[in-house]
């Protein structure tokens, strides 16, 4: 499949980051089945990625880093989501803590959260919660007054690559508001470990419980605002366009090195047919995703809601693509050892990470056909 013609317009360094990210990729899809198989972080792919130079490129010029573009970030995820997307996730949800933390505290930590993330630091996203579900802007835990900042007593779950965070971006109410946090894990920080999933199991995601944890006044962060690197956003579309590069590429795989009655399957005509309609829409979703990456790097402000369309069209098209794949595959395909099943589990997940598919359509339905938001709607517009 060719790249984009805007990628080629990309600065040298980017073009350099992109190619040795793709270099990365490579290695890591010859280990995803294992860490699948044993649902373990790959830490070593992770120190891959910032040793090459993502963290120290993603980071906003006025942090100190090159001011990544986005449709640069959105390359890089979606190889990474093609060779591993358990990988792919924690690169996306790290990015966003760091990004976002550094972005949050300047002004009462300065450069801190900045310096950390280039120094190899680890963040997470610490933001569902049980009663909040998708809506992960809308904590409905609220925080107590406390010497030194608030207390909060409650839990956070799916944080993807927790075990090895070394800092925690949370959410809280804090006199009824939302607001943003940076938390050193400390002893008051446990892990429920309920992390035995179908699909994404390199990622982690495990549930978080907070025992009176202190949200430091010092560690308190600003609310976001437009204009800040929406790196989770942009990551989400990515790592399912990723996982549906995969899927194709072992579907067509299998078709042509399956031979039944003296023929590869690729000669029957209804594999044709399918595989036509499948790779015609990812493309088309693609193109559609890269425009919209250009949209955000030329700052026009519609690339947010568009940002949610190509979620939704990228996590639909995904499950479309593994699911033909399963029925290309046939038996062979949903045998364990083929790559076919775990593309099929890992795209169902990239419909569940906020905002579900459901959440999205609910929200795109409304705006093109006039419906106002209603006050919980709007609240969720980062
Ligand atoms: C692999 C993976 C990694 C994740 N990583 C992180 C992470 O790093 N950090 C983090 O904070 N969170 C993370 N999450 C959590 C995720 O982003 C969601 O916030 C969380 O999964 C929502 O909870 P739930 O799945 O129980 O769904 P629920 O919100 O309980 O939804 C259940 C069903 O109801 C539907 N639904 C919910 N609300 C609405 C609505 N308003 N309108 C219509 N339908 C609705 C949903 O579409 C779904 O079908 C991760 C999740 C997954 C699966």
């Amino acid at each position: 499949m060719t790249a984009p013609t805007s990628l080629h317009d990309l600065p040298p360094r980017e073009r350099e980051l992109l190619h040795a990210v793709a270099e990365l990729a490579t290695g890591f899809e010859a280990e995803a089945a294992g860490y699948d198989d044993r649902a373990e972080i790959a830490v070593g792919n992770l120190t891959a990625v910032h040793d090459a130079g993502l963290d120290a490129a993603v980071l906003p010029e006025h942090l100190g880093g090159t001011g990544l573009r986005y449709q640069a970030f959105g390359e890089a995820v979606r190889l990474l989501a093609a060779a591993d997307p358990s990988t792919a996730t924690i690169v996306t949800m790290h990015t966003g803590a760091a990004v976002g933390l550094a972005e949050l505290t300047r002004e009462r930590q300065g450069s801190f959260f900045a310096d950390e993330l280039l120094a190899g630091k680890r963040f997470a996203n610490a933001l569902s919660e049980p009663t909040s579900g998708n809506r992960f802007l809308n904590p409905q835990q609220e925080a107590r007054p406390a010497d030194g900042g608030w207390l909060l007593a409650g839990t956070k779950r799916f944080v993807s690559g927790s075990e090895i965070a070394d800092y925690l971006l949370v959410n809280a109410l804090v006199d009824g508001v939302p607001t943003f946090f940076a938390v050193i894990p400390d002893e008051t920080v446990t892990i429920i470990p309920i992390w035995d999933t179908l699909g994404l199991r390199a990622t982690r995601s495990q549930l978080l419980s907070f025992d009176h944890t202190l949200l430091r006044e010092e560690f308190r962060g600003r609310s976001p605002q437009p204009g800040d690197f929406a790196a989770v956003p942009a990551g989400l579309p990515a790592i399912s366009l990723g996982i549906a590069d995969a899927a194709l590429g072992a579907l067509v795989d299998h078709a042509r090195n399956r031979a039944i009655l003296g023929k590869p399957l690729s000669h029957q005509q209804w594999i044709q047919h399918e595989v036509a309609d499948a790779q015609s829409r990812l493309e088309a979703v693609h193109a559609f995703f890269q425009r919209t990456l250009a949209e955000a790097d030329a700052g026009r402000p519609e690339f947010f809601s568009n940002l949610s369309r190509a979620k939704y069209l990228a996590n639909k098209v995904a499950v479309d693509v593994a699911q033909l794949g399963v029925r290309v595959g046939g038996a062979s395909g949903y045998l364990k050892q083929s790559p076919i099943q775990r593309h099929l589990r890992n795209a169902q997940a990239g419909q569940l990470m906020a905002y579900s598919t459901e959440v999205l359509a609910t929200e795109i339905g409304k705006e093109v056909l006039g419906v106002e938001p209603e006050p919980a709607d709007e609240a969720e517009v980062a």
